[in-house]
C-alpha cells in the first residue's frame, strides 16, 4: 500500500535559500512508492483517473516551499510554479 509515487526528474534549485531540490512527488498516479518520468506519470494518472490534469511537487527541506508541476492535459503541456509556504499555508502566525 502506497501514498504517492516518486518522480524523477533533473534537481532545480529553491529559489528563496538556493538548496538543490531533488526528490518529487505525486499522488495523482497508482500512489505505489513507483519511479516514474513525468510522461510515465502522467500515463498512469490516465489510466487511474481518465482525463485529469496531473500534479506533482518537491518541498525544499529548508521549509521555503515548493515547486509544482501541473500539466494541462488538454494544452499537453507542463506549468512549473514555486509556491512559497505562505502561499501554501497561510501567513506565518507568530
Ligand atoms: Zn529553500
Amino acid at each position: 500500500m502506497g501514498m504517492f509515487d516518486w518522480v524523477e526528474r533533473k534537481p532545480v534549485k529553491c529559489p528563496i535559500c538556493g538548496q538543490e531540490i531533488n526528490e518529487f512527488q505525486s499522488k495523482d498516479g497508482f500512489k505505489k512508492l513507483l519511479k516514474l518520468t513525468p510522461e510515465q506519470l502522467v500515463e498512469d494518472a490516465y489510466r487511474m483517473w481518465g482525463e485529469i490534469d496531473v500534479e506533482y511537487y518537491g518541498y525544499c527541506d529548508n521549509h521555503c516551499g515548493a515547486f509544482y508541476y501541473t500539466y494541462n492535459r488538454k494544452k499537453r503541456e507542463w506549468k512549473e510554479e514555486f509556491l512559497t509556504n505562505e502561499d501554501l499555508y497561510g501567513p506565518k502566525e507568530s
